[in-house]
C-alpha cells in the first residue's frame, strides 16, 4: 500500500457532502439544454446586505487584512452578545462568544471539545447530515431519537423516545431548531423538556439555531432562554443564512467562558482565526435588520406558494413549513408504487424534468427515507414552474 493510501481509519467512514451529487447531475442535465429548476441549494438567493459589503470593502482598503484574535474580533463578539440580548433577552458576555469560519466550524469545535472515542451522541432523526459524520470522525457513535410527524402540524420531538435512547455513554444531544430538513419549529414545552432531560442526566445540549430568523408561524424557543444555560448548553448560530453570507464563512458559538477559552486554543492550533475583513463586514450586517425582515417576508410569500402548489397534489403530502426555507415533501406513495428509493426519485426527477430536490435519505437515519427536501429560496416563478413539473412527474409515476 502506498503511504498516500493509508488514511486515518475514521476518515474512511466520512461520507462526502452527499447533496453535491445532485448538483453535479443538474449540471449534466443543464448541459443538454434543459432549464433546470433547483430546489436543492440551502442558501438564501438575496444579496448580502449593502452595509456588510461596504464595511468589508472599507476594511480591505484600510489594510485590515492581518490575523485577528483566535476568538474573533472583540467588537463582533460584543455585537453578537448585544444581538442575543435584544432578540432573546439572554444575558451573554463577549467572553462567552467565539467567532468561527462558518457555523460548521462552530459545530466542529463543539464536537472536538467534548466528544471522544466510545462516546455516544444523540441526534434527532432526521438530522442535518454532518452531525453524524463529525461524531463518527471523532470516534463517537451517533444514536437517534425519532422526530414524529403529525399530519397538518408537522414534525416534533418525542421526549420519551429521547429518554429511552440515552445511555451512560451519551455525552451530547444535538438539537437543530428550527430544523433542517423537517422545517419543524419546536415549542417552548419541547425545548424546556429537552433541557430538563439534559440537566438531569448530566448531558450537554448542542443547539444549532442557525435558522432562527426564518420563522413564519409560532415563536422561537431558544436553548438560551434557560438562565442556567451556561451549565450544559453549547449554542451555535451564524451569519450564513440570516444575512445571506454563506460564502463569507462566519458563525459563532455561545457557551460558558471556560468552554470558549478551550475552543480558542483549538482555533489557534488549526485555522488561527476567522477572516479579518469578513468579520468587519459582519459587524455591518447587524445594522441590516430591515433587509433581514424583508428577506423573511419574501420567503414567507414563497412558502405560501410552494405549500399552495404541493399540498393539493395527490400522492404526496406536505405540512406547511413553519420555519426555515425548506419544504419536506413526503413521497411514500410514489416510492411504494415505483419501488424507488428517495435517492432514485430525486435522480429521476432531475433527469426527466430538470428539477433538483435533495432526497431525505441523506439526512440520517431512517425517517427521511420517504421524503425529499425542497429549498424555496428561489424566485416565485421558478417555484411555480418547478412544482408544475413535480406534479407531472408524480402523476406519471403513479400511472
Ligand atoms: N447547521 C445547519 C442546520 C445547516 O443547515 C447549515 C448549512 N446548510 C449549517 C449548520 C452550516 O452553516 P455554515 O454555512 O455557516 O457553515
Amino acid at each position: 500500500m502506498r503511504p498516500i493510501e493509508r488514511f486515518a481509519p475514521n476518515l474512511n467512514s466520512l461520507a462526502g457532502e452527499s447533496t453535491l451529487v445532485y448538483q453535479e447531475k443538474a449540471r449534466e442535465v443543464a448541459a443538454r439544454g434543459v432549464k433546470v429548476i433547483n430546489f436543492g441549494i440551502g442558501q438564501p438567493d438575496v444579496p448580502t446586505p449593502a452595509v456588510a459589503r461596504e464595511e468589508a470593502k472599507l476594511a480591505l482598503d484600510q489594510g485590515f487584512t492581518g490575523y485577528t484574535s483566535a476568538l474573533g474580533l472583540e467588537e463582533l463578539r460584543q455585537a453578537v452578545a448585544d444581538d442575543l440580548k435584544e432578540r432573546l433577552g439572554s444575558d451573554v458576555r463577549k467572553e462567552e462568544v467565539i467567532i468561527t469560519p462558518g457555523a460548521k466550524m462552530s459545530l466542529f469545535l463543539a464536537f472536538a471539545a467534548f466528544v471522544a472515542p466510545g462516546d455516544e451522541v444523540l441526534l434527532f432523526d432526521p438530522a442535518f447530515y454532518s452531525y453524524a459524520e463529525v461524531a463518527r470522525l471523532l470516534g463517537a457513535r451517533p444514536t437517534y431519537a425519532k422526530m414524529r410527524r403529525e399530519s397538518g402540524k408537522g414534525f416534533s420531538i418525542d421526549l420519551e423516545d429521547v429518554q429511552s435512547k440515552l445511555s451512560p455513554k451519551t455525552k451530547m444531544i444535538v438539537l437543530n431548531n428550527p430544523s433542517n430538513p423537517t422545517a419543524a419549529l419546536l415549542d417552548k414545552k419541547e425545548v424546556e423538556g429537552l433541557a430538563q432531560i439534559a440537566k438531569e442526566r448530566g448531558i450537554l445540549l448542542l443547539s444549532d439555531e442557525i435558522y432562527d430568523h426564518f420563522i413564519y408561524e409560532g415563536e422561537m424557543a431558544s436553548s438560551l432562554d434557560d438562565s442556567s444555560w451556561r451549565d450544559y448548553v453549547i449554542y451555535v448560530n451564524g451569519f450564513s443564512k440570516t444575512f445571506s453570507m454563506t460564502g463569507w464563512r462566519l458563525g459563532y458559538v455561545v457557551a460558558d467562558s471556560s468552554v470558549i477559552k478551550k475552543m480558542g486554543t483549538l482555533a489557534a492550533n488549526t485555522y488561527t482565526c476567522p477572516n479579518s475583513f469578513a468579520q468587519r463586514g459582519a459587524l455591518g450586517a447587524f445594522r441590516a435588520k430591515g433587509e433581514v425582515q424583508q428577506m423573511v417576508d419574501l420567503f414567507k410569500r414563497r412558502r405560501d406558494v410552494i405549500y399552495g402548489e404541493l399540498s393539493s397534489l395527490k400522492g404526496v403530502s406536505l405540512d406547511k413549513p413553519r420555519a426555515t426555507f425548506y419544504a419536506f415533501l413526503e413521497v411514500t406513495q410514489v416510492l411504494k408504487t415505483t419501488g424507488w428509493s428517495a435517492k432514485q426519485f430525486s435522480i429521476k426527477l432531475i433527469e426527466e424534468k430538470g428539477v433538483v430536490t435533495i432526497p431525505g435519505d441523506v439526512f440520517p437515519e431512517n425517517v427521511g427515507r420517504n421524503y425529499v427536501r425542497l429549498s424555496f429560496a428561489l424566485a416565485e416563478d421558478k417555484i411555480r414552474e418547478g412544482t408544475k413539473r413535480i406534479a407531472e412527474f408524480v402523476r406519471e409515476s403513479l400511472g
